[in-house]
């Protein structure tokens, strides 16, 4: 609920303008709802309409991808990409190609970009884009047909200064290749245009570990300063087994958790011994198989269809990884019956908001998406530095300024929780507050 009338006055206009959009209205209502305490105490902020304005994107291309499958039919697809705030750099965020998308989802993805964006230190506004395309089952050559029309019409809206895309759910390396391909040949230019590109043509090292590593640097900080403990002996269930999902089970268990069960969408796989994450990888990335196939391959490994049922399993720390309101408030009750204190976002907007009111309320630690998933466009902006000075940093390198970023975002979310926040575990008021003041007053200094 809104506590003030400027807050209530914006929302209910949201609400009106954008009627069905779920996704969309539930990203601004959370975060409209955790940085009106902060507003409230600026008065400029609503003489010049900043919320009003910031939650307006600036551009919404919506565009028709047409292409030709295997048999030789033709297939029509639609495109989207919302270039929303471009304060404080050139609008990037990643591409999502799965058949849910559609303008809602790309808005809400858009808007908790600019914040996320912001939270990195990094001189990066935010954007969205993707399709209704869906990758699954297509061969190599569908999927280089599809980004080849699809770059056919994205690319007079995008450029390195201006618009720079990456991956997102069903887009990995495979497909920023065939896209920059197709930016190179219709510009004929070899520019930081894409991030999250092949180690051979200006990608960088540690880019693909890095939303995974990063949600667990920013984990250790939360677990260090609100439960005095680590993942040293933790039992973790990670949902997803992309590419958040592999990388945070990597670094969770290097730092001593003990990761036993994943998912996808069709069911999850359990292993009390804990997830072999070499089977996982060769399955997911190398056979872009299913979940299921692990228990084939390990002995003593259960197999369950559904992929919801995961959260029933006993943890210390949950991490959702895998796709947007996964995590409900059932769910979120069930965790911490069975003992967990550490609900922490891979993906974006996993945990429902009444879920994630619920975590923070009984103390669970609950580190929001756009903090602790922000490593990955963290080190795209470190990929785009790297192509500016047309130089390439070592793993090590890369790996240590994710780190520090991570640190770092995590101590701005926590001072700002403990000044705005329900209590001293209320990070998610805490991001949106250190990702909005930025933004905010480089809108008030540039003006209308
Ligand atoms: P991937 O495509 O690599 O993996 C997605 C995983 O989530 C798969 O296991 C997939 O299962 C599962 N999944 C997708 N949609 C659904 C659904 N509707 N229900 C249940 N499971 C689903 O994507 P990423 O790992 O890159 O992205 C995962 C999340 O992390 C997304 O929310 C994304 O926005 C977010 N994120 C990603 C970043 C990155 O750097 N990649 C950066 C920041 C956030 P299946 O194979 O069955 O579809």
């Amino acid at each position: 609920m809104f506590k003030t009338e400027y807050a209530k006055r914006v929302y209910a206009e949201l609400e009106k303008k954008n009627a069905g959009e779920k996704e969309f209205l539930q990203a601004a209502k959370e975060i409209v709802e955790s940085i009106e305490g902060y507003i409230a105490k600026n008065p400029k902020m609503e003489q010049q309409k900043i919320l009003e304005r910031f939650l307006e994107p600036e551009r919404f291309v919506q565009f028709k991808v047409v292409w030709v499958d295997d048999k030789g039919e033709f297939q029509v697809n639609r495109g989207f990409r919302v270039q929303y705030n471009s304060a404080i750099g050139p609008y990037k965020g990643g591409l999502r190609l799965h058949p849910s998308v559609n303008a809602s989802i790309i808005k809400f993805l858009g808007l908790e970009q600019v914040l996320k964006n912001s939270l990195t230190t990094l001189p990066m506004g935010g954007g969205k884009g993707g399709s209704d395309f869906d990758p699954k089952g297509k061969s190599d050559n569908e999927i280089m047909r599809f980004c080849q029309s699809f770059m056919t019409e994205l690319y007079r809206h995008i450029g390195p200064d201006t618009d720079v895309p990456a991956g997102d759910i069903g887009v990995g390396g495979r497909e920023i290749g065939f896209l920059f391909g197709q930016y190179k040949r219709i510009r004929d230019e070899f520019t930081g245009v894409l991030t999250g590109k092949g180690l051979t043509y200006g990608g960088s090292l540690a880019r693909t570990q890095a939303t995974g590593y990063g949600l667990c640097y920013y984990a250790q900080e939360a677990l260090k300063a609100l439960k005095n403990t680590s993942f040293a002996g933790k039992t973790v269930v990670i949902s997803g087994s992309g590419n958040v999902a592999i990388y945070a089970n990597e670094k969770a268990t290097s730092l001593g958790g003990k990761v036993v069960a994943m998912s996808d969408s069709n069911g999850y796989i359990y292993d009390k011994n804990g997830i072999n994450l070499d089977v996982v990888k060769q399955i997911k990335e190398v056979e872009r198989g299913r979940i299921k196939e692990y228990v084939e391959r390990v002995k003593g490994a259960e197999y369950h269809e559904g992929c919801r049922g995961i959260w029933s399993i006993k943890c210390d720390i949950a991490m959702p990884c895998a796709t947007q309101n996964e995590l409900n408030l059932e769910e979120a009750k069930t965790l911490v019956k069975n003992g967990c204190i550490a609900v922490c976002e891979g993906a974006n907007m996993p945990t429902e908001l009444e879920a994630a009111k619920y975590l923070i309320e009984n103390k669970i630690i609950f580190t929001p998406a756009k903090a602790s998933n922000a490593g990955g466009v963290a080190t795209s902006g470190l990929e785009m530095s790297q192509n500016s000075l047309r130089l390439s940093w070592s793993f090590e390198e890369v790996d240590q300024r994710l780190h520090d970023i991570m640190v770092n975002i995590f101590n701005a979310s926590y001072k700002e929780a403990k000044e705005y926040g329900s209590n001293d575990f209320d990070l998610l008021t805490g991001a949106n507050i250190a990702g909005f003041k930025k933004v905010a007053e480089a809108m008030l200094a540039q003006g209308i």
